[in-house]
């Protein structure tokens, strides 16, 4: 065990996040009380302006949470039974749930691992006369090759549909994400790095006939009360989340900004180490917003237990590939399925404490007790 000071990095810390801008988080949710309207009304609407203008995309849709935003869009693009969409074999598990609730089936495809963003070298030997799109992901805040993505869906006549839960505020070649893609899917749970204080999601696309059936699925299937188009969800943004996004809209760049710098830092100090570690890489087109902050070491299960002997909380994201979950380890049986990239990803990384409300010197402690794990 390590002395004292060193006993308390958390992996990630959230009340700093409320405490910052307190006065401005309580005037939002005394103005929602008073406003007498708790479902939809002005602060989604308003939410929804500022967020698709954030993204530089036309329109915005608020709806509960990440794997509504990714469910309802594979809807609104016609996804259903009998189709196949091409997902990141390395993912959080609801990408894949997203296509499941959608009826459609997975069809994996593997990561760069320098990046952990699907390979689009990979994609085109997995498409088939039943691909319908492509769900790609901008995995620990590092936006996928939208260029080579869309390329290959434009030769194929594919949608492509992104999973942006964890890249807010990202760039790709200067451009937001958000306003790339066919549609883009965001969920704004509170350790996001635009987070809310419970649930919520939204999608962002530019193409109005796309955000018409999102606003029509997350609300019943209805456009005008007790008149029901479609066999709907209930999906909406809820309205004081709504309050608390917009105002943490205001300072994502700042707190990207703080993110960076404190992965700037991470690259620099662990880079002259002399350890095993595989550092993450960065295109030279990618401008990363660092939701996570990913190692790789093959010894990845000695160091985690090295770090938290020295009160440093890490995390793995993540521990099983989807194809070996539970969820879809039946499906996933064929000899032919075997996902080596993904499954040697899941053995090796480990994600370093980072965050808006975390200090450099908390990176040197994490970076001094890496240093002293036997290399
Ligand atoms: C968080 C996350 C989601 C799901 O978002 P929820 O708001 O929890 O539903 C989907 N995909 C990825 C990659 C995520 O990190």
């Amino acid at each position: 065990m390590g002395p004292d000071y060193l006993m308390n990095i958390p992996f990630l810390e959230l009340k700093s996040g409320y405490l910052e801008f307190k006065e401005e988080f309580d005037a939002a949710y005394h103005r929602f009380m008073e406003s007498g309207l708790y479902v939809l009304g002005d602060e989604v609407a308003a939410f929804e302006t500022e967020y698709a203008a954030y993204c530089q995309s036309s329109h915005c849709v608020g709806v509960g949470h990440g794997l509504d935003a990714l469910h309802l869009a594979l809807r609104a693009l016609g996804v259903g039974p009998s189709d196949e969409v091409i997902v990141p074999s390395n993912t959080y598990i609801a990408t894949w749930l997203a296509v499941t609730q959608a009826g459609a089936t997975n069809v994996p495809v593997e990561p760069d691992p320098l990046t952990f963003n699907i390979d689009p070298s990979r994609i085109e030997e997995s498409i088939t006369k039943n691909t319908k799109a492509i769900l790609a992901v901008n995995l620990y805040g590092q936006p996928c090759d939208y260029d080579a993505i869309l390329d290959i869906a434009q030769r194929y006549g594919l949608k492509v549909a992104i999973d942006n839960a964890q890249a807010q505020g990202a760039r790709y070649k200067g451009r937001k994400v958000g306003g790339i893609a066919d549609i883009e899917c965001h969920s704004f749970y509170p350790s996001k790095n635009l987070g809310a204080f419970g649930e919520a999601g939204a999608i962002t696309t530019n193409d109005e006939t796309l955000a018409d059936k999102i606003r029509v699925l997350r609300n019943y299937g209805s456009r005008v009360r007790y008149y029901n188009e479609v066999q709907g969800y209930n999906s909406r943004l809820d309205a004081l989340q709504a309050a608390f996004l917009r105002v943490k809209l205001r300072y994502l760049d700042e707190w990207n900004a703080r993110r960076s710098k404190l992965a700037q830092e991470y690259l620099t100090r662990l880079s002259s180490l002399d350890t095993r570690i595989v550092l993450p890489s960065v295109p030279s087109w990618a401008d990363p917003v660092w939701h996570l902050f990913v190692i790789r070491h093959p010894e990845r299960d000695a160091l985690q237990k090295h770090l938290v002997d020295r009160g440093i909380q890490t995390l793995i994201h993540y521990p099983v590939p989807a194809h070996l979950s539970g969820a879809y380890a039946s499906e996933f049986q064929m000899p032919d399925s075997n996902f080596p990239i993904a499954e040697s990803l899941a053995s090796e990384v480990l994600s370093l404490p980072i965050g808006a409300h975390m200090t450099e010197d908390q990176v040197g402690l994490v970076v001094d007790a890496v240093q002293s794990f036997p290399n």
